[in-house]
């Protein structure tokens, strides 16, 4: 049984700029896979030089006509709120052109990415009116004020992994604090971002003012973050994508970046946790979206006292779920994004039991149209593994085990990443120690993964990303403050 006929869906065409769907003689023409069968679906145009510069001017005179910007900030959030309605209300169409090019499943974009984009969107259109800035405690003779105001265009670069919510986490606050923005979704799941924007045209936000150029990251992404119009780019995927990024701002501007990054992050489980639950917990967070999340539970930490009957569990867990196309009702386990992702999925794991790893199940590429790689578990003691060093971005788990809390930490310390951790345990004392151990941007104890609690940032330590999606942080990171000193 299907949820949709994907033969069925309206793909929207080109670029959004000005209010509009364009696409121009000069974009080249490039084929997007579907990722559930492996075949071509739609064209997509990326964008020549001159099309990313129609869009960063129209972007740039809808910030210089004020409308937005100088709006009441309540008013702004009128508009933005109305944009959450058009979201909801046209939710069928957009789960179904999300699941269509990405790995999320149609039911799963209903029940979770759409309501947290809408749910986000909402987040920072209540902060428009909440923040103004300050007054200095100055000489006497003197008013100084800290005023804060918005970059101007922001421009921002997403993932695939998901598009819709990676939109909003940058878009939304951006917005919300006055700015004006063109956005490059991924190449690889481009058009649920055009959608949208029209959606915020619907609503009543000025044509003008948030724009989709569509494209390659090499040329199209690159020419969004050294050009001098742009204020500050925001961005979200891979370490090494984020240094380049974060390497062009800097020779081309330089400008501020806000870069939310790989992670390798770990999930420690001690031998008081439930362990009925937690095996579930652990299992889920990385196989959810096959696990192509940045902050997928991706090593398991184990007391060695009950490492069998965890892993066991896990395994359990893993052999319920059920590959298929993301339109299909059975599906538990969706795509991998490409056949070359799985491929390198695929040799990260045979690189591993190479080094020495132990094959505890899974590890098997399918392709059946799209390539699905089934839930891997594998046992590992060195620490340099390269399936404990490496970001896979797959459903695969690798397990460490120990027998005392400092080697528990120790092993959950990553030379590279501090994304996210999991602290499973019932003795209050230990999660403490843990959360306050740990070098992560977010620790979870006794869940694991993000939440609606938008009011908590995200983002990584060490090479897991600078500054923060999400909360008060991200939308502060969409201002900019000035210092003004008045004489009496
Ligand atoms: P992946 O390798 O999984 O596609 P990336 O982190 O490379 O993940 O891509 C995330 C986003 O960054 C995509 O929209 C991509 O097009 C864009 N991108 C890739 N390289 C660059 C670059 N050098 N400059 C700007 N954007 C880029």
């Amino acid at each position: 049984m299907d949820w949709y006929n994907p033969s069925d869906t309206d793909i929207p065409k080109g670029h959004f700029i000005d209010g509009q769907f364009m696409s121009f003689n000069d974009d080249t023409a490039v084929d997007v896979i579907c990722p559930s069968t492996g075949k071509a679906y739609a064209q997509l145009n990326y964008a020549s030089a001159d099309t990313v510069e129609q869009a960063l001017s129209q972007a740039h005179q809808a910030f210089r006509a004020g409308t937005w910007a100088s709006m009441a900030p309540r008013e702004r959030a009128k508009y933005l709120f109305k944009w959450a309605e058009l979201i909801e209300k046209e939710q069928a169409y957009l789960a179904q052109l999300e699941s269509l090019g990405s790995s999320r499943p149609y039911h799963e974009v209903l029940q979770w990415d759409i309501p947290y984009v809408v749910d986000c969107l909402r987040f920072f259109a209540e902060l428009s009116d909440k923040h103004g800035g300050y007054v200095g405690a100055t000489q006497q003779n003197r008013l100084g004020m800290v005023i804060s105001q918005p970059y101007g265009v922001i421009g921002a670069i997403t993932p695939w992994n998901f598009p819709m919510s990676m939109l909003m986490w940058k878009v939304g606050p951006a917005l919300a604090a006055g700015n004006a923005v063109v956005l490059k979704p991924s190449e690889m799941t481009p058009f649920t971002s055009v959608y949208l924007a029209k959606l915020a045209v619907d609503a009543g936000i000025p044509a003008n003012l948030f724009n989709v150029v569509q494209g390659d990251g090499k040329t199209v992404g690159q020419a969004i973050c050294e050009h001098s119009l742009v204020g500050k780019v925001t961005f979200t995927g891979s370490t090494a994508t984020g240094a380049a990024i974060m390497s062009t701002c800097a020779i081309k501007g330089p400008k501020p970046s806000t870069l939310e990054l790989g992670g390798k992050s770990p999930q420690i489980v001690f031998a008081d946790a439930d362990i009925e639950k937690t095996a579930r917990t652990v299992a889920k967070a990385i196989t959810g979206n096959a696990g192509q999340v940045c902050v997928s539970g991706s090593r398991l930490i184990i007391h060695q006292d009950i490492a069998e009957e965890f892993s066991q569990q896990v395994m359990a867990h893993f052999s319920q779920l059920k590959t298929g196309s993301t339109w299909e009702k059975q599906t538990t386990l969706p795509p991998v994004i490409s056949a070359g992702q799985a491929q390198r999925i695929e040799s990260i794991v045979s690189q591993s039991i190479a080094q020495g790893a132990e094959l505890l199940c899974g590890g098997d590429l399918i392709s059946q149209g799209g390539s699905f790689f089934t839930p891997t578990l594998l046992a590992v003691k060195d620490k340099a593994n390269c399936a404990v060093r490496e970001e896979i971005f797959g459903p695969v788990l690798t397990m460490q085990t120990f027998d005392s809390d400092e080697q528990a930490w120790e092993l959950a310390s990553h030379e590279t990443y501090g994304l996210a951790a999991g602290i499973h345990t019932q003795n209050i004392q230990r999660a403490l120690t843990g959360m306050r151990e740990i070098e992560a941007g977010s620790v979870w104890i006794n869940r694991y993964g993000r939440s609606f609690d938008h009011i908590m940032p995200t983002g990584g330590f060490k090479q897991s990303g600078i500054g923060k999606d999400v909360g008060v942080e991200a939308f502060q990171a969409n201002l900019k403050t000035k210092s003004v000193l008045i004489d009496f």
